[in-house]
């Protein structure tokens, strides 16, 4: 008699232990369940929080353009993210051989970002982007560049102002939308009649390169200047005073 009891509670200490065994990896089975299904919740809420923000961001540059005066100075950069930069004075690698800025920004006037940004737009169609070298330019620095370089057909005399000081020129080129820079034969500040609009020493592809930066940019209204390819004026009829501010760097 006391064989069958001892049996019979072994009997359910196995099947009870063997119980417990599936029902622990049961529960590890709905605890690694839930885990993925909060994981791919996060996954779905992170991306619909960037999307709401992409969304916003949008909205407020939309926001932006439309109420933006056309004589404000504007960080294009906060309207648009479809350019490239290479400020040049903010680096060494220019032709007074040292930084003359703190930080690369382009500002510029109101009325000129909305013409920069319809023409990035007609050259994002073509497989390009502008790439900016030097837009607003504070009279300081103008100043600087003068004593350096007096030479009337690269710089202009601080006296008058540039039109670089007055936040309605731009120096730029294009680039494929890889970020491969586009070759326009001479380089930025060649001083030299190679940067002439007139030049036509280089290879058809490199004439074709300046002529579509040529086109896109008097589409929209700009206008070039005889000795530099890479330099356009924004639009004469607008008389903007000149201005000697530096941005901020933060
Ligand atoms: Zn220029």
């Amino acid at each position: 008699m006391n064989k069958w009891i001892v049996l019979i509670v072994l009997g359910c200490l196995i099947s009870c232990k063997e119980e417990k065994k599936t029902s622990v990896k049961e529960q590890n089975m709905i605890t690694e369940a839930i885990e993925k299904i909060i994981l791919v919740g996060e996954k779905i809420a992170k991306k619909t929080t960037r999307e709401a923000e992409v969304i916003q961001v949008r909205e407020n540059r939309r926001n932006r353009l439309l109420h933006l005066d056309d004589e404000a100075f504007v960080a294009i950069r906060e309207l648009s993210d479809g350019f490239a930069y290479d400020i040049k004075y903010a680096t060494p690698d220019n032709f007074l051989k040292k930084a003359v800025y703190s930080c690369g920004e382009c500002y510029i006037r109101g009325v000129v970002a909305k013409a920069l940004i319809a023409a990035n737009m007609d050259f994002n169609k073509q497989g390009y982007r502008i790439k900016f070298y030097d837009c607003y330019r504070p009279l300081s620095v103008q100043k600087k560049m003068w004593k350096i370089f007096p030479n009337p057909g690269y710089v202009a005399n601080p006296k008058g102002g540039s039109v670089h000081n007055r936040g309605a020129a731009v120096d730029i080129s294009l680039e494929y939308m890889s970020g491969k820079p586009v070759d326009m034969g001479s380089s930025y500040d060649h001083f030299g009649k190679e940067s002439r609009h007139s030049y036509t020493g280089f290879s058809d592809r490199i004439l074709k390169n300046r002529k579509i930066l040529r086109q896109g940019m008097e589409k929209h209204g700009f206008e070039t200047i005889r000795s530099e390819w890479w330099h356009y004026n924004y639009p004469p009829k607008h008389r903007f005073k000149v201005a000697d501010f530096q941005w901020s760097c933060n």
